[in-house]
């Protein structure tokens, strides 16, 4: 995964939205909920994974992304921790957990999002808009999702509506919502084949 198009991203977005304080943002791959200071927010996208025992490719629009922010205020210091979950191959019993591939198109649909929930949630900002949806570029279904192929299942923060028993309580409620947009317009898009 391009750390630098995440953080190029970020850079050019949060500068748009023309706050006094300064932001950072960085991939924290053992990022974990437990943050406390931490304003916490996931998101979801679409991406393709390549498993790099059997080359067997799969696409999945429930990648889970999870997202720390702070501000301390006087410093004038913003800072985001990001975290991409992985998924595991079930064709074969590897156990190694493989990182997506993820379109320009989305990843800026997921700083856009990230971005206005900073505004909102930091800055009184809201410029009405709805939070997007990934681009689904297939129609493809890889089948059920599984939980013991999914990080951020065995973690406990996946969103998928198939593997639900885990609780996302402590996850904002603002975030919830934005979720739950997104899962709507996919179910949408998939019942519409
Ligand atoms: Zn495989
Ligand atoms: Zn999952």
């Amino acid at each position: 995964m391009d750390h630098y198009i995440w953080e190029r991203d970020f850079d050019s977005q949060i500068e748009e939205l023309d706050v006094p304080d300064e932001w950072s943002f960085s991939v924290d791959n053992n990022l974990l909920r437990a943050q406390s200071g931490y304003v916490l927010y996931t998101q979801h996208t679409y991406g393709g994974f390549c498993c790099s025992s059997c080359r067997r490719v799969w696409n999945s629009a429930e990648i889970q992304i999870l997202f720390a922010v702070t501000l301390k205020k006087w410093q004038r210091c913003g800072t985001v921790k990001m975290r991409i979950y992985r998924q595991r191959c079930k064709k074969c019993k590897t156990r190694i957990m493989e990182q997506p591939q993820i379109s320009r198109v989305n990843i800026n649909i997921v700083i856009a999002n990230l971005v206005k929930m900073i505004g909102k949630r930091f800055y009184n900002q809201d410029d009405g808009k709805q939070t997007k949806a990934p681009v689904i570029y297939s129609k493809v279904k890889d089948g059920p999702h599984e939980k013991e192929h999914c990080e951020a299942c065995q973690l406990g923060i996946c969103k998928n509506p198939k593997a639900q028993e885990t609780s996302v309580a402590e996850v904002v409620t603002a975030v919830s919502a934005i979720a739950l947009i997104g899962l709507g317009t996919l179910a949408a898009l998939l019942s519409n084949k």
